[in-house]
């Protein structure tokens, strides 16, 4: 309640964007689909955050880059996304941030060297 006090009009804003963006979220998740975690390590709720992977694009699709790198840029990224989601959940996967990542960086590989970095992973002793 302090803070509330002790905020401006713009820091409760940009605090109140926020709370939508991840209502939004967490209302998406709530699909069968996503069964509200991650789907790569299972966590519900993540210190950088929960999003949701497009698994592939469509003609005019909803699409991060396009938005602002602001709180109200990412409140309506979501907003437009929802719609889209609802209608073709199949696209997508619900991952925490880190495992977003990690998915967007292993996606880069062709199928053969992602064939031969899994290969040299299961080499490597090191892994439990
Ligand atoms: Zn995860």
């Amino acid at each position: 309640m302090w803070q509330l006090i002790n905020t401006t009009p713009k820091t409760y804003n940009t605090m109140n964007q926020r709370l939508q963006t991840e209502e939004i979220k967490k209302r998406i998740a709530k699909l069968p689909r996503f069964k509200s975690k991650c789907y790569v390590c299972g966590c519900k709720i993540s210190k950088r955050g929960m999003t949701f992977h497009h698994l592939w694009y469509v003609f005019n699709d909803v699409v991060y880059k396009n938005y602002p790198k602001n709180t109200s840029g990412q409140l309506q990224y979501y907003k437009d996304l929802e719609p889209l989601i609802r209608e073709s959940p199949k696209r997508f996967l619900y991952v925490c941030n880190t495992h977003h990542q990690a998915i967007e960086r292993i996606s880069r590989y062709g199928d053969e060297l992602f064939k031969r970095l899994l290969k040299a992973r299961k080499l490597t002793r090191a892994n439990k």
